[in-house]
């Protein structure tokens, strides 16, 4: 039984990621670049800076100079902005609400993600009013070293006061699950992308599942 679940935001609340991978693959290709759908995925989590610097240096040997990969990120954000925000994943709504009202003892429900977004706790609100609280919230403005740096995890468990057994994970990306494995917690992975399960279990989570509603019929079943 876990008394504290951490969400992880992006591909596990919101559907973002293939918005994302839209404005990367057509921003980059702006620039003679090259970014596929299954890099977007895979990078989940690395900041913009060093996947603008990798694809540059595959192409021109050298980092991309900084009002170069400053450019290439804001027509990025741009274009993502333009996207229009995702609405949530399948399925996690029931399994938010079925963690508040029926799971016991009624655990504490955090979110951690590397956004800083101001509107963040808005839209929470918006989309599962009733289910986080802004006392239970790691964000940006919270740490360092965002994930894959365990930092984000650890602080959110330090701050749960629960013991690192009683704390579950909930990532999509393998950069996500090294941060809380690093952070030694539990964690599960849910594949919503277009990742294999093998690109998540290189990361050691503790399991992996090809949605949220195996994830709540594991819960369900006492998991
Ligand atoms: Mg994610």
């Amino acid at each position: 039984m876990y008394s504290a679940f951490f969400f992880d935001m992006d591909g596990v609340l919101f559907n973002s990621m293939p918005n994302h991978a839209k404005a990367w693959d057509a921003v980059m290709r702006r620039h003679g670049l090259n970014f596929s759908a299954y890099d977007t995925y895979i990078n989940e989590g690395r900041t913009g800076k060093s996947i603008i610097n990798e694809c540059y240096f595959r192409v021109h040997g050298t980092d991309a100079p900084d009002e170069i990969w400053q450019q290439i990120y804001k027509e990025k954000s741009e274009m993502f902005e333009q996207l229009g925000a995702a609405g949530p994943i399948d399925g996690i709504s029931d399994l938010l609400y079925w963690l508040r009202d029926k799971y016991q003892p009624t655990p504490q429900i955090w979110i951690v993600t590397g956004s800083g977004q101001h509107t963040l706790f808005a839209r929470l609100s918006k989309f599962f009013p009733g289910v986080f609280t802004r006392e239970r919230m790691i964000t940006a403005a919270d740490v360092t070293h965002g994930k894959p740096d365990p930092e984000p995890y650890l602080k959110a468990w330090e701050r749960s006061g629960c013991t690192k057994d009683e704390c579950c994970v909930i990532e999509n990306a393998p950069l996500g699950v090294r941060s809380a494995v690093g952070a030694g917690l539990h964690c599960m992975a849910v594949n919503t992308g277009i990742l294999s399960r093998e690109d998540l279990n290189k990361e050691h989570p503790d399991l992996v599942f090809d949605n949220m509603q195996q994830l709540l019929d594991y819960l369900k079943n006492g998991g």
